[in-house]
């Protein structure tokens, strides 16, 4: 993060806006609406500033700037035309340690100003950190177009209530669930309709009837297929689940960028599983489930790719079905499917492949122990999935049971994410080519003749190839 995004009380602070022009207009208006008390210095004024220096806290100075104009103040906005003078007033606001902006030099600023989607009480402030101010432009037009006027509205009747919630629901994950069901339910629904006295009632009666439920609600695990590594192909169902947990238990193949779109207060724990320092046992991980869902916890359990694709999630689920607790499984993008079609590599086709084998290198034990007979068959795909560790085994036994030599091979590592890589090869000449290219874990192997419209079909690379 370049800027940490804080929101200033500047109420009947005083701030000092250098520049008589539009810009300082503009700035001069929003601190005023937050209620600042504004001064402007310039030789000359924007007919506005002297009109709304009629009506609010703003004194205008029919002056130039001299250092000993920022005495007393908060905050200072340098918005004349002359850049050199901008970056003066900035400096000396610096060094009295003042917050100080200077319009369109964000080097000489130590804070700069977002754009905003202005629903009070409710504020949303948008910044690109002044690297695509267009970009935040459009999203500032999205979140216009899909924040109902009323928004701010329900925030102050949320806001009107707090206290008395507060008082009449103690534990805070139960004043969490009213607050999620009143907002999203039929209060909140009432509020953004503009009905504010039904919106009360219906409110009124949700925090009675919350009030009266006693104990802790049953918990649930959600089994949740977080796919390969690229966020954006999360399911809706997975994205909604996630923000409205209370614990996240996830695996090492769950990528940060997923992880990020998590409830920001859910506690987060790591469950592991490198291949050889598995951080919990599989047994520990079923017994925190049913542990953390006794307790009334929504618990995520996330896994990499899909939960039912060679994840243990069968395993998982078991022991909270024997121990009676209610879980429902989110399917997600496995990494074949991830990782195939962001490098290109069609799973089947109509000319190369009418089948498709998802296998695992890994098995308990030592040695993968494979049939060998059901994976050398013409027009099939082979996806190998934890086949790193085992490739120079695999491979050799594939040409040893007739797989040709040449068939073409591909490693697909750390799919979907900007850090993708890819490595073509052949069958002979996988296990090799892994050493060479430094291909490391996670990483999947497509084997069979879709491999050759990688050339041709890849649309995404990832930055290291
Ligand atoms: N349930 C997961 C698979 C877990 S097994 C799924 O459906 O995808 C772990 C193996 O999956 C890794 O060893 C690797 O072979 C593969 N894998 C998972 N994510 C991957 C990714 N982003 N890129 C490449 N391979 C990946």
């Amino acid at each position: 993060m370049d800027y940490l995004p804080v929101f200033l009380d500047v109420k009947g602070r005083d701030c000092l806006v250098v520049g008589g022009g539009s810009t300082a207009l503009r700035k001069t208006e929003l601190l005023l609406r937050a209620g600042a008390k504004v001064t402007v210095l310039s030789v000359s004024f924007h007919p506005r500033l002297t009109e709304l220096a009629k009506q609010e806290a703003l004194t205008l100075r029919r002056k130039s700037f001299e250092p000993g104009d920022l005495e007393q103040r908060r905050l200072v906005i340098a918005a004349t035309d002359d850049p050199a003078l901008n970056a003066r007033i900035a400096e000396l606001g610096e060094n009295k340690h003042l917050l100080v902006n200077t319009v369109d030099q964000p080097e000489s600023c130590n804070f700069i100003m977002p754009a905003i989607v202005d629903r009070s009480p409710l504020t949303v402030a948008i910044s690109s950190g002044g690297r695509a101010p267009i970009l935040t432009r459009l999203l500032k037009a999205r979140l216009e177009a899909m924040i109902p006027a009323n928004f701010g509205q329900l925030a102050k009747l949320a806001g009107n209530y707090r206290d008395r919630v507060k008082k009449m629901l103690s534990r805070q994950e139960q004043r969490r669930r009213f607050w999620e069901q009143v907002l999203s339910g039929p209060p909140g629904q009432l509020m953004l309709a503009g009905q504010r006295k039904k919106a009360e009632e219906a409110l009124e009666s949700a925090l009675q009837t919350a009030a009266r439920a006693t104990g802790t609600s049953p918990g649930f695990v959600a089994l949740v297929g977080a796919g390969p590594g690229d966020p954006d192909l999360l399911t809706f169902r997975a994205l909604r689940l996630m923000q409205e947990a209370d614990v996240v238990v996830y695996d090492r193949l769950v990528s940060q960028a997923v992880l990020e779109l998590v409830r920001r207060d859910a506690e987060k724990i790591y469950a592991g599983k490198a291949r050889a320092a598995h951080t919990l046992a599989q047994e520990e991980i079923n017994h925190l489930l049913v542990r953390l869902a006794k307790a009334g916890k929504r618990v995520v359990r996330l896994k990499g790719g899909d939960p039912f694709i060679f994840g243990r999630g069968g395993e998982e689920i078991e022991s909270l079905a024997e121990e009676g607790i209610p879980f429902l499984v989110v399917p997600g993008i496995t990494a074949a499917s991830g990782c195939a079609s962001y490098a290109g590599i069609p799973l089947t086709h109509r000319d190369h492949a009418q089948s498709c084998l998802f296998v695992t290198g890994h098995r308990r034990g030592d040695r993968p122990n494979l049939e060998w007979e059901k994976m050398i068959v013409p027009n099939q795909t082979l996806v190998i999935y934890m086949g790193l560790l085992g490739l120079a085994d695999v491979c050799q036994s594939l040409i040893r049971h007739g797989m040709p030599a040449e068939t073409p091979a591909a490693m697909i590592q750390a799919g979907t994410t900007p850090e993708q890589k890819v490595v073509i090869a052949t069958v002979a000449t996988l296990a090799d080519s892994a050493k060479k290219e430094n291909v490391s874990p996670p990483t999947l192997v497509i084997i069979g003749e879709v491999v050759r419209l990688h050339g041709k079909l890849a649309w995404f690379r990832g930055t290291s190839q």
